[in-house]
């Protein structure tokens, strides 16, 4: 069978959503879900976090829904190489063409590399398959380098410190999380850091990562001259959206693919969402947010609408990490180098960060250990301040969460 009611051009978390959204609106619709991984659709976050700190927790328990869901053809290790927008049909890499009636785009993110080659010592953390390689290297006593100061590189420089291999840390800001944490917290994540035993280098990026010749480690050369040596390099250098299919379509591509609030791209049988979309946002204009929370319900919104729905979503996404015993949820533009409130709930251990931009207008909202329930939505209480576009007195959103 080559037409599909439905094709979803990647199988990751936003798919996932997304053919979960078609069968909302369309019960037996064919649907391919065309993934370029060899995995089945699986819960991302997971990998640098729940497969390293639970011992339930597998590659086979963090499987989505969308492989068990009937209709649905999966074409896995697949990769879509071209959309033909007027023909309605999409070419894979081994030269197979498909049609479709309604497509959806959820392709992504691709890791940046700064010119760093991959290798077997050498892994640029972003996939399942990445977590096998280092799972089998990162053994006790292992001695591993963590490089980037993203939330990747945050999270898996602490389960490794668990596993436990020995650690080093390097990033480029001053302290650990400091891109989004202001420097009171961030001082303390440090502390953390220290104490189970991760040796932190702060302040410098890696510029080379190369293989010993003798392929049993790796030397990295540091902006400041330094050179470090470990059994594997492990490296977290942020992400680019993966827009080339898009905009080889002709469909807009601003930062991202661009979508509505309905999930529709430029072309009106075309949808998007996830990592790879550059979508409205209520409060900050059109943006790219590259967290679960857009992706799985950007996902939503963009399946059913395929299928004819009426669903929208501009609403300020929030996004989450965990390390060690500490955490947060946050919202919005968390940038720690202007003005912040720190409200502490617990001296040192719990507090609400706010976040303003010069004109003392609210731009983010990070709850560090605070959580919130069904009495006291913390994230619906963040996301309606942020709503207030007005300059405010700091001091007077002590106490708001
Ligand atoms: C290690 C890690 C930890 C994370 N932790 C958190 C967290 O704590 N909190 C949080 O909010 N977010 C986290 N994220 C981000 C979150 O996982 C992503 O925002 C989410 O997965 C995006 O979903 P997506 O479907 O857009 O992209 P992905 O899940 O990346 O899936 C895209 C898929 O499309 C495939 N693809 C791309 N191009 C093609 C093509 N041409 N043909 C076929 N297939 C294609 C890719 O191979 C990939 O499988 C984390 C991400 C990573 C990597």
């Amino acid at each position: 069978m080559n037409d599909f009611e439905y094709i979803v051009v990647g199988a990751g978390m936003a798919g996932d959503a997304a053919v979960a959204g078609i069968r909302q609106e369309d019960p037996t619709g064919t649907i391919a879900l065309i993934g370029a991984e060899p995995d089945e659709p699986y819960n991302r976050p997971a990998l640098s976090k729940a497969l390293w700190r639970e011992e339930d927790t597998t590659p086979s328990t963090i499987i989505l829904k969308a492989s068990s869901t009937p209709g649905v053809t999966l074409m896995l290790g697949t990769r879509v190489t071209s959309v033909n927008p007027d023909a309605h049909t999409v070419t894979t890499a081994d030269g197979k063409e498909f049609g479709y009636h309604r497509l959806v785009l959820t392709t992504g993110g691709r890791p940046r590399t700064a010119g760093i080659p991959a290798g077997p010592r050498v892994i640029h953390f972003h996939d399942l398959s990445d977590y096998r390689a280092l799972r089998t290297q990162a053994t006790r006593g292992a001695h591993v380098v963590v490089v980037g100061g993203g939330f990747i590189g945050t999270e898996l420089a602490a389960v490794l410190a668990e596993t436990p291999a020995t650690v080093t840390y390097v990033f480029p800001r001053d302290h650990v999380d400091g891109h989004v944490l202001p420097e009171e917290i961030a001082r303390h994540l440090d502390e953390v850091y220290r104490e189970h035993g991760v040796e932190l280098v702060p302040g410098v990026r890696v510029t080379t990562v190369a293989e010993t010749p003798d392929g049993e480690g790796v030397t990295l050369t540091l902006d400041d001259g330094r050179e470090l040596h470990g059994d594997v390099a492990v490296l977290g250098l942020g992400q680019d959206p993966e827009t080339e299919l898009a905009s080889a379509a002709g469909l807009a591509v601003w930062e991202g693919i661009v979508v509505d609030a309905h999930r529709r791209t430029s072309d009106p049988d075309i949808f998007a969402a996830g990592d790879a979309v550059a979508r409205p946002d209520r409060v900050f204009g059109r943006r790219r947010v590259q967290h679960e929370d857009a992706a799985v319900t950007g996902g939503r919104v963009a399946g059913r609408n395929a299928a004819g729905g009426e669903a929208s979503d501009d609403h300020v996404p929030y996004f989450y990490s965990d390390i060690f015993a500490d955490g947060y949820e946050a919202l919005g533009v968390t940038d720690p180098t202007g003005a912040s409130l720190v409200d502490w709930k617990e001296p040192g251990s719990e507090a609400v960060v706010y976040y303003f931009d010069e004109d003392s207008v609210l731009q983010g909202v990070l709850m560090w250990n605070v959580w919130g329930d069904e009495d006291h939505d913390t994230k619906a209480i963040a996301a309606q301040l942020l709503e207030d576009r007005s300059p405010r007195e700091p001091g007077e959103l002590v106490g708001a969460i």
